[in-house]
């Protein structure tokens, strides 16, 4: 009979917030896999909890994965839990995860205490939909890359980011994105928790005043569909240009009228009407 892995959530600043099915869990468990064992050690120790701790991070995770997929397959139960907040959540546990269902080993996920989750509900931006995109990669380039392809995503954005690269990235989303809203949510559940909701550019000038200090969830509002669809029709070319265009093709009206409309999503009947008015000049 194999063991069973279950992921852990931990408190993101204020222990209170964790849960009795947590602390259950973490009690009964024949070993906790956790990420800073040092880090953990304080929070088990809070909670009188005694479970044998193995380290299971970035780092050690191929040969660790390995070493407590074994476990698992011998019965053994396992709690992962990391720093803060939801395992496999821009932190270690994804591919745990992915190698216990490859082997039909149960996977049990407890709800409880994640950023990101925290500070959209609060945020006031919609949570209807949302996509969450964790850290960038400290590499221009590919940071630039990551920004430009969510341009005109219409969702509202989620970023992590730590305080000593913020104001780059707010720079960076400022020249992608221009002036948006942003909300920035710091320090969650802990003592000096805010949210600053504001535009990039007022929260890139307040933070070159303010060195930012604490942990920080950056959420940005989605690309307007109104605007997205305003640039994308000032990039097609004009009716007028498409029927002069195919008319010298030689294509007939019929099968030019559709073409246009069908490639401007313009009335065909317009489009015709458009054609016979300058039909003396093509
Ligand atoms: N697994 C965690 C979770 O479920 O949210 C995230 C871990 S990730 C390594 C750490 C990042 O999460 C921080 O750099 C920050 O962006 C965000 N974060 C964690 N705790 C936070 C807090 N109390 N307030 C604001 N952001 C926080």
């Amino acid at each position: 009979m194999s063991g069973k892995l279950y992921l852990c959530p931990t408190p993101i600043g204020n222990l209170k917030d964790i849960t009795l099915r947590t602390l259950e869990c973490l009690q009964s468990v024949d070993l906790i896999a956790a990420e800073d064992t040092r880090v953990s050690m304080k929070l088990l120790t809070h909670f009188g909890i005694q479970a044998p701790i193995t380290s299971y991070y970035e780092h050690n995770k191929r040969e660790k994965g390995h070493y407590l997929l074994e476990k698992l397959k011998d019965g053994v139960t396992i709690a992962v839990i990391t720093d803060a907040g939801m395992p496999g959540i821009s932190d270690p546990g994804e591919d745990l995860v992915r190698m216990c269902i490859k082997e039909g080993i149960p996977v049990e996920s407890l709800p409880g205490p994640c950023a990101f989750a925290t500070a959209l509900v609060a945020s006031g931006l919609p949570t209807g939909r949302f996509a969450f995109e964790g850290f960038l990669t400290v590499n221009k380039k590919n940071r630039l890359e990551h920004l430009h392809a969510l341009k005109t995503d219409p969702r509202t954005l989620i970023f992590y980011e730590a305080p000593h690269k913020l104001r780059s990235t707010l720079k960076d989303m400022l020249e992608v994105f221009g002036d948006r809203s942003v909300v920035l949510a710091r320090e969650l559940t802990k003592k000096y928790e805010e949210y600053r909701r504001t535009t990039l550019s007022e929260a890139l000038y307040y933070y070159e005043e303010t060195p930012p200090k604490g942990e920080f969830v950056i959420l940005l509002a989605g690309a307007d569909t109104e605007e997205i669809r305003a640039s994308q029709l000032a990039d097609l070319p004009s009716a007028e240009e498409l029927i002069r265009a195919y008319a010298n093709e030689g294509m007939r009206a019929k099968e030019l009228t559709s073409r246009v409309a069908e490639e401007l999503k313009q009335p065909r009947r317009e489009i015709y009407d458009l054609y016979l008015k300058m039909k003396e000049t093509l």
